[in-house]
């Protein structure tokens, strides 16, 4: 799919969002090679209820009405993905950085080429929540496309927290609790403008975690969005037997 307006010069302020036309572009960073999960491969291509992890992810978002289209953003060197997912209508980048924010600051640079404007909405989503529902994505975008900032799914979080020392693993201990209150667990799709996330990414650099992060250093508020639990990023070894028991059990 190929966009020919014409490029503007990003903006780092959110004020010009008020009365602009509202288009929303899907960013998916599949270029990760998921070393926490324990899989052979990068996770991404993991088969859960006979078809890849990203199959999964991308079907879903096809089923969203509102994108108008979708960015998945590859490594260099993926030789899957055509195979994985076959006839995959978006848009495909072999551009993937070495960490998640690069990969997004990446994929962002190949939909402003591709013609998506500073005011445009990105949502971007992990391909590792592969239990994603179009219904939970049209709601964030419900919700957040009147916004001036912009906004994530997150869940209050239900578990007391725990800081543990420096030992992980099975030698860890609690060093002291932290207050759960006002506390959320921020999931995915993160919903902002081209216009201010471009920026916002490159002024954080390599070790944000998400876009949020990135966006609230620059001093703004992104809006909390309540999602599902069912929303969860596949990450370690036990996450593919509950994701394929979940999606094997949907109606
Ligand atoms: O590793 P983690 O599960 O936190 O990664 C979240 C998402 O970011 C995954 O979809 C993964 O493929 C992607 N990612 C990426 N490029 C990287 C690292 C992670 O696209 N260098």
């Amino acid at each position: 799919m190929h966009f020919t307006l014409p490029k503007i010069w990003a903006m780092t302020s959110p004020s010009y969002t008020v009365g602009t036309a509202r288009r929303c572009f899907a960013l998916v960073p599949a270029a990760g090679s998921g070393s926490r999960s324990g899989a052979d491969g990068p996770k991404q291509y993991v088969e859960l209820a006979g078809r890849a992890m990203l199959a999964h992810t991308l079907d879903a978002l096809a089923q969203v009405p509102e994108l108008v289209a979708t960015l998945v953003v590859l490594a260099p060197d993926d030789d899957q993905f055509e195979s994985a997912v076959p006839g995959f209508q978006g848009i495909v980048a072999r551009c993937g950085g070495a960490s998640r924010a690069e990969t997004v600051a990446n994929g962002l640079a190949v939909l402003a080429e591709q013609g998506a404007l500073p005011h445009d909405w990105v949502l971007v989503h992990d391909a590792a929540r592969c239990l994603i529902r179009p219904e939970w994505v049209a709601h964030l975008i419900a919700t957040c496309a009147d916004d001036e900032v912009g906004g994530l799914l997150a869940l209050p979080l239900a578990d007391t927290l725990k800081q543990a020392g420096a030992d992980v693993g099975a030698g860890a201990r609690i060093t002291h609790t932290i207050d759960r209150r006002s506390k959320w667990a921020a999931q995915t799709p993160q919903m902002f403008r081209l216009g201010l996330l471009r920026p916002a990414l490159l002024q954080a650099g390599e070790d944000v975690t998400d876009e949020a992060s990135a966006v609230e250093a620059l001093g703004h508020s992104p809006r909390l969005v309540e999602g599902a639990l069912e929303n969860f990023k596949i990450t370690w070894p036990a996450d593919f037997v509950l994701a394929e028991r979940l999606l094997r059990t949907r109606t």
